[in-house]
């Protein structure tokens, strides 16, 4: 295809504005699906997905669209909507020329859209305002079409308007995105050059590579490289989605497809390299690579320790599919065995979660997600801490933390509540900007482990719902933060160990001995819980002594009865574990993990 008719875009939009219903209606307007495969988002088949254990979602779409006699092929490629996969949004981008902004007409811009934006306005971005939903009796397209020409700097005028439900307007939407996104442009004759935004895994066909050709041309059958890397692969097959996998002879400049090579797993090919010809390969990467790097950790333990095995296997069939996953097996006292996993973020770490119990069928437990922290000693030793429980013993001169730096939208009317909230966060406020009259852009830098605790529901609960964050990694600062040991009888509890900040520290103690004290079981014996910094008590709470005993309940006589309880006291006692030498029920941990 002749670049000068091709045009890479994408959309962003806030969850739920509506991108994957006008991804539909475009696919039908242009008649790349043709009206009897018409179903309800096409391009999210996430059910026959998990069904079938296979991906086969789409991540780049050709459609053609004619304007003024001229056919051009439009490519649609799709950005991850999650906080957490930053690098991925933006290598989504780096493919794209323009991109459509996608807002919803009830309900304004949120926190999610203006990253994104950003994003893209980084990239060099055309930008294409869009109203969706305009068929709602709620929509107020005036007023969002004037608060969105005002942050892009357009005219309101310039805003279009449609609705993905009906369709009106999706077709002055297909025109300007050729008239008004520049065409991709490139070295036909350079060594190729293909930036990878995304690597899927299939059952079938192994990994799914998504490239954009930047210069020269990617030819079926021929041998490539991972520039990153060295690594050579035959390419095995090329093509395009339309939106069905259809095979070509190669991809030329400015084209999107996809390739497959037979590896088998996504960190042979990984988001944001750069693929080229391995005979003639070029010097220079499309842009700089950086590995996805865990952020937050959390120990993911087997409810009913005979399932650690099929844990071990589910986490290594979902790597697959995931490079940012990683993990290590890990032993707790409290716990068991388990795993302790990193991932780019508190979705990231949900996601996984929830995908394990769900399609590999585990009950988990997963510890208090933490943060990275690096350790300087003051002998000049330096650690890296990603599980409180191994937090370096001796003198400490500095801990650093990492940082975010967020963006909150929200009602003026929540102004307030929100900047309270994120002083009591350790957050400090780098600006601030009114969209329209009545809504509020805050941006602040704060310590990633303050968002990780519990920022999102207490920013939900002090707006009534109404705020949106997003945030984006931002460097690590020093921070007076200590290490809270829990002890049961003088022994520690590794599960409950946490890093906080030294203000915050005698808080954590108290709730942390208060919610054990009301769910571990009293003993034979008197058993003093205790908040410990080192060796110094904050906190302390003690299970008074009770003496227990079952068949005194059995008034003589009854032998089965009493076999019966025996039986189910015994069966009591295999989900005890043993802190020491006291009994502790496994329930009472999961509960005292789970509550807020
Ligand atoms: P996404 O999260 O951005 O992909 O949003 P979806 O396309 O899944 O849409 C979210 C919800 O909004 C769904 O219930 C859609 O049916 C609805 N929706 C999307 N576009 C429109 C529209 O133009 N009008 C109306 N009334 N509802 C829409
Ligand atoms: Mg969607």
């Amino acid at each position: 295809t002749d670049p000068a008719l091709i045009r890479n875009f994408c959309i962003i939009a806030h969850i739920d504005h509506g991108k994957s219903t006008l991804a539909d209606r475009m696919l039908q307007i242009t008649g790349a699906v043709k009206p009897r495969d018409m179903r309800a988002q096409y391009l999210d088949r996430m059910d026959i997905e998990r069904e079938r254990g296979i991906t086969i979602k789409s991540q780049a779409v050709r459609m053609p669209w004619e304007v003024d006699g001229t056919p051009h092929a439009l490519n649609m490629i799709d950005t991850p909507g999650h906080v957490d996969f930053t690098y991925e949004v933006s290598r989504s981008l780096a493919a794209c020329e323009g991109t459509l902004l996608l807002v919803d007409a009830a309900q304004g811009i949120e926190a999610q859209t203006l990253a994104n934006l950003y994003l893209a306005l980084e990239n060099d971005l055309t930008i294409i305002p869009v109203l969706n939903k305009i068929d709602l009796p709620a929509a107020q397209p005036e007023k969002y079409a004037e608060e969105l020409a005002t942050l892009i700097g357009a005219e309101p005028e310039d805003v279009l308007k449609v609705s993905g439900k009906t369709g009106e307007g999706v077709e002055a939407v297909l025109d300007r995105i050729v008239t008004e996104i520049s065409p991709p442009v490139g070295d036909p004759e350079a060594p190729s050059r293909a930036m990878i935004f995304d690597s899927v895994y299939d059952t079938y066909r192994g990994v799914v590579t998504y490239v954009r050709v930047v210069d020269g041309m990617l030819k079926s059958r021929e041998r490539i490289e991972m520039l990153s890397t060295g690594t050579t692969h035959d390419l095995l097959e090329i093509g395009v989605s339309s939106p069905e996998p259809t095979p070509s002879k190669g991809l030329g400049v400015g084209e999107v497809g996809y390739l497959i090579t037979g590896v088998k797993d996504v960190r042979q090919s990984k988001v944001g390299d750069t693929v080229t010809n391995a005979q003639k390969p070029a010097t220079e990467p499309v842009a700089g690579y950086s590995e996805p790097k865990p952020m937050v950790f959390s120990g993911l333990f087997p409810v009913d320790g005979s399932d650690y095995p099929a844990l071990r296997d589910a986490l290594d069939k979902l790597k697959l599919n995931d490079a940012a996953l990683v993990y290590e097996p890990e032993t707790s006292v409290a716990l068991g065995f388990g795993f302790r996993c990193g991932f780019l973020g508190l979705l990231h770490l949900e996601i996984t979660r929830d995908r394990l119990e769900r399609e590999f069928d585990l009950s988990l437990i997963s510890t208090a997600p933490s943060v990275v922290y690096r350790v300087v000693m003051e002998d000049g030793s330096e650690h890296t801490v990603t599980n409180p429980s191994e937090y370096p013993e001796g003198k400490v001169s500095h801990v650093y933390e990492p940082m975010v730096r967020a963006t909150v939208l929200t009602p003026s009317d929540f102004v307030g509540a929100v900047m309270e909230l994120c002083q009591s966060k350790r957050g400090q406020m780098q600006g601030m900007d009114y969209l329209s009259e009545d809504r509020v852009e805050l941006r602040y830098r704060l310590p990633l482990a303050e968002i990780v605790f519990d920022f999102f529901d207490q920013l939900k609960s002090r707006t009534k719902g109404y705020a949106s964050l997003d945030y984006a990694e931002d460097g690590e600062a020093a921070s007076a933060l200590v290490k809270v040991d829990i002890l049961l009888q003088g022994d520690q509890v590794d599960a409950f160990s946490a890093v906080v900040h030294k203000d915050k520290a005698y808080s954590y103690g108290v709730s942390m001995v208060g919610k054990l004290k009301e769910l571990i079981p009293r003993q034979q014996f008197e058993v003093p819980v205790q908040a410990a910094v080192g060796s110094r008590i904050i906190a302390r709470e003690t299970i008074r002594a009770i003496r227990k005993d079952v068949l005194s309940k059995c008034y003589g006589g009854d032998i089965s009865r009493k076999r019966k309880l025996l039986e189910k006291q015994k069966e009591g006692k295999k989900r005890m574990k043993m802190v020491g030498s006291v009994e502790v029920p496994q329930e009472a941990f999961i509960a005292a993990l789970s509550s807020d």
